[in-house]
């Protein structure tokens, strides 16, 4: 069987991409090839942009009551086609079904806020500012907005973004990951289904040269961007200087500390699912926990004892806990975290690289490394993988000081029944999204998402109402009769 060649959408139709360069699409659980992705470069992407700024002109004097139709139309055939899409998104992603479908139910959830347009659109005006002076401040869209997604949500993280861009007035061009175009290529169809009229959504397929002809195209008007916090930083600083508006959400050290007054079994079974859950590829997911005072044996036992009931196997198949990890290359950069572990004289507690799943899968089983040390490089850099790292403190002030010298700040969580211990951790930490005796703590579409720290460069956080300020101009009227 030939695998297929992904194409771009442009004003409304698929078109065959020029770019004779492609990335291998494979399937992470088998390692079978399934698409090509064309790796596009400055005239594709500068063909979307044009398509996009032509459409704006109607787009945006489309009443917004009538632009959210078309993404009630879209929900619906979400709704239609969830299954299907969770199916692509575990054979392109390795992620196992149910976590596919929550994904796919966290995207369709954006929506269902960006629908709200209509009253979360509203400005706000007073009347006599001055004698006679009436004053109003509206929201204004503000062009073609573009997102960059990275692989872990193939169908989830794009749908942050264009579903709230397109309901301000706003245009839309998307360059999925390259390592995992399909569910994006299905939700687009979709797009196609429920109506939008051409050229409001667009799609160029590609890697570094699409992102960086969006980076330099003088027409767009802002970039939402999630990935690694190398390149966010870079998409950051190379959109600003080139006037653009821009939120790149990067990477990620995600703490969780265990109080010995944790309620246990619930804290274990939380934080295992948030270690290994997605194989570890979310930028959620628990990377150093912190047993403090004399939990450290009890936190170590419990977490193996979990870790040796999760199977490892292809997410399609029934019963399976953990998927593989993205690909061959991705698998043996985490292979090198843990020879590194190992190395650096932390202690290999359980180690994943006796995992016994399908040949031909970019499969690693739960690996767990004790007395881990900040300045290791299992300690300090973002692994993306099922490597659960333990570094015992002796107190809270402890733990949150080792929190606070990582520049990742992501995410970080507290378990624990004491609510001054709880209070001292959420008025301390960094991270933006904090947890309190929750492993994965994630704002649902109607709270903004983001990171702080190295882990968020900009202003306007993802989703929630944050969305309708990052896209939207605030024109402030001040009017005398
Ligand atoms: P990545 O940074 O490698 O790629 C992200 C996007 O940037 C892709 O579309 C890719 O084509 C493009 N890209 C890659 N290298 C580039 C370069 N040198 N120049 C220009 N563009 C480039 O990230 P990834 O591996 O796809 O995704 C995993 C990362 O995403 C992890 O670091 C994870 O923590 C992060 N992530 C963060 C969040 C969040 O909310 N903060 C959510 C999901 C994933």
């Amino acid at each position: 069987m030939t695998a297929e060649i992904l194409k771009n959408y442009i004003g409304g139709e698929w078109v065959a991409a020029e770019s004779t360069e492609y990335h291998e699409v494979k399937n992470p659980a088998t390692g079978e090839l399934i698409g090509k992705t064309p790796l596009c470069g400055a005239a594709e992407v500068d063909t979307a942009v044009r398509s996009a700024k032509h459409a704006f002109g109607s787009w945006r004097r489309t009443p917004v009551e009538d632009r959210v139709q078309f993404l009630f139309q879209l929900k619906f055939q979400l709704e239609k086609h969830a299954e299907e899409l969770a199916a692509i998104v575990t054979r392109e992603n390795g992620k196992t079904l149910s976590e596919s479908r929550g994904s796919v139910r966290r995207g369709i959830q954006m929506i269902e806020v960006a629908a709200g347009a209509p009253s979360l659109l509203m400005g706000q005006a007073l009347e006599d500012i001055a004698g006679g002076i009436d004053c109003e401040s509206v929201r204004q869209p503000l062009g073609v907005f573009a997102c960059i997604a990275p692989f872990n949500f193939p169908a989830m993280v794009p749908m942050w973004f264009f579903p709230f861009a397109v309901a301000c007035g706003n245009t839309f061009l998307c360059k999925p990951s390259e390592q995992v175009p399909f569910s994006q290529k299905l939700v687009w169809e979709l797009t196609h289904e429920a109506g939008f009229p051409p050229g409001v959504l667009n799609m160029v397929q590609g890697g570094k040269d699409a992102v960086n002809a969006i980076l330099h195209h003088p027409d767009i008007a802002g970039i939402s961007f999630v990935g690694s916090s190398p390149v966010a930083e870079y998409v950051y600083k190379t959109g600003a200087a080139n006037r653009k508006r821009v939120q790149a959400l990067g990477g990620a050290k995600n703490y969780i500390i265990i109080m010995p007054d944790a309620e246990m079994d619930k804290a274990l079974d939380a934080v295992t699912e948030s270690a290994f859950g997605c194989a570890g590829e979310r930028c959620l997911a628990a990377s150093i926990v912190i047993p403090v005072g004399n939990c450290h044996e009890q936190v170590r036992q419990g977490l193996v004892e979990r870790m040796k009931k999760i199977r490892v196997g292809d997410g399609s198949k029934p019963g399976v806990d953990m998927g593989p990890v993205i690909s061959a290359p991705h698998k043996e950069k985490v292979l090198g975290y843990i020879a590194a572990g190992e190395k650096e004289g932390a202690e290999l507690v359980v180690d994943g690289r006796d995992v016994d799943a399908d040949q031909g899968g970019s499969f690693i089983g739960p690996t767990l490394f004790d007395n881990v040390k900040p300045d290791m490089k299992i300690g300090y850099d973002e692994i993306f993988g099922p490597v659960l790292c333990l570094s015992p403190v002796e107190t809270l002030d402890d733990a949150l000081a080792m929190a606070k010298n990582h520049p990742l700040a992501n995410a970080s969580s507290i378990f624990t029944t004491s609510g001054r211990s709880a209070r001292n951790f959420r008025y301390n930490v960094d991270s933006s999204m904090a947890g309190v005796n929750i492993g994965v703590a994630a704002p649902m579409s109607f709270f903004g998402f983001g990171g702080a720290k190295g882990s968020f460069f900009g202003d306007l956080k993802a989703h929630g109402r944050e969305a309708f300020d990052f896209y939207t101009d605030r024109k402030v009227v001040i009017s005398r009769w």
